[in-house]
């Protein structure tokens, strides 16, 4: 009844949510701690939810299917313009809309080994075969050589960059984006993921991305971004794709209609005008990531410096499933990544209190379980 492809796919396991973490450890909600899947720990924008709460009325009725304002707000942000945006439940829906508009024909997707898990799922689902770099994360010079390598063999649809990536936090710099774009065929559609674009752009101007920069040399690159992260609306599912006028009105051919809600729309449009509020989460993100680099330090933890919000931990020590799972049952969510065949887990950094907890925890985890 089903497509064989489905029998490769394995169901994406989302950060766990706190209602399950209260219903299967009986802990209140309000000592849950978050911190597993990237979220911003600032919530929104006050003005976002003043709005909804202004807005709660249009609940019955369907978004402006143009989303003119929201798309206008973005192209002003980008210096773009409007046609060269489309925007997504979550830019997940956007990298579902590459994969479903491309031409698949005798090609494979490349993408790094360690990486955003949906870029794997959103392929198989178009049928497409996926190669992947050595490495766990992005290196230059090895999607270089794969590219040429699968090159003889088969077209490449498509190239996953994470910039930074997610689970890892590495991120390549944008000259080197630009080297790997000018070395591959007009046919290969780069793709840009920017989901942690705001946290890495402050930190180091080397790795902040212009999207106007890329789509005006460039036909065959999207940059995506999202408000789930830097904007604090995760639960509202918004996400946008900036390229050319050619490669959007493609993927506008496989956009449903009514994609975003008129509240979400509403929401990013509010959000992305509270730049200050951003920013302040990015600023107090960088003083916090701090205490977790000097935390891993003093406790012989390994990480990779992250560019994202949030930093991937492993310890030869410690087994990381075991960890946080005895982390749940004391109410803190982190993200294992055994999933991605990895001893090691992720944590989103929170507020400074819920990180104090977390390090007060891991090191009782240590002083009891070694
Ligand atoms: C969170 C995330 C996204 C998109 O999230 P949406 O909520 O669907 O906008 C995309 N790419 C990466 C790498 C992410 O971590």
């Amino acid at each position: 009844m089903f497509k064989n492809t489905l029998e490769q796919i394995v169901t994406y396991e989302a950060g766990k949510p706190i209602e399950l973490v209260m219903r299967e450890y009986g802990i209140k909600q309000e000592d849950v701690i978050k911190l597993g899947s990237n979220e911003n720990p600032y919530g929104a924008s006050p003005l976002v939810i003043e709005s909804l709460q202004n807005n709660a009325y249009k609940a019955s009725l369907y978004p402006d299917d143009s989303m003119y304002e929201l798309k206008d707000a973005l192209a002003l942000h980008f210096n773009v313009t409007p046609k060269q945006i489309i925007i997504g439940a979550g830019s997940d829906q956007i990298i579902e809309f590459c994969m479903q508009a491309l031409n698949h024909h005798n090609a494979q997707v490349l993408m790094a080994k360690t990486t955003f898990a949906m870029y794997e799922v959103y392929a198989k689902l178009a049928g497409v075969e996926i190669s992947k770099t050595q490495s766990d994360g992005h290196i230059l010079e090895e999607f270089l050589e794969l590219y040429q390598k699968v090159k003889s063999q088969k077209n490449i649809s498509a190239i996953f960059l994470c910039v930074p990536n997610n689970p890892l936090g590495e991120c390549l710099d944008s000259n080197a984006i630009e080297k790997l774009i000018k070395a591959v065929d007009k046919e290969t559609l780069v793709i840009v993921d920017g989901a942690y674009q705001e946290f890495a752009a402050y930190k180091d101007k080397r790795k902040a991305i212009n999207p106007q920069y890329f789509i005006e040399q460039f036909d065959n690159v999207i940059y995506l971004g999202t408000f789930s992260k830097a904007y604090g609306l995760g639960g509202m599912r918004v996400g946008y794709g900036v390229a050319s006028e050619r490669i959007i009105s493609m993927l506008y051919k496989v956009r449903p209609p009514f994609n975003v809600t008129t509240l979400s729309l509403q929401s990013a449009f509010v959000a992305l005008r509270d730049q200050a509020f951003m920013r302040q989460c990015v600023e107090k993100n960088a003083i916090e990531m701090a205490r977790y680099e000097a935390f891993a330090h003093k406790m012989g933890f390994t990480f990779i410096p992250s560019y994202g919000n949030f930093i991937t931990f492993s310890h030869k020590e410690i087994e990381s499933t075991h960890l946080c799972e005895w982390l749940l049952q004391k109410g803190v969510i982190v993200r294992n990544l055994r999933s991605y065949g990895l001893n090691a887990f992720r944590i989103t950094i929170g507020k400074t209190e819920q990180n104090t907890r977390v390090f007060e925890l891991i090191e009782q985890y240590l002083q009891t379980h070694r």
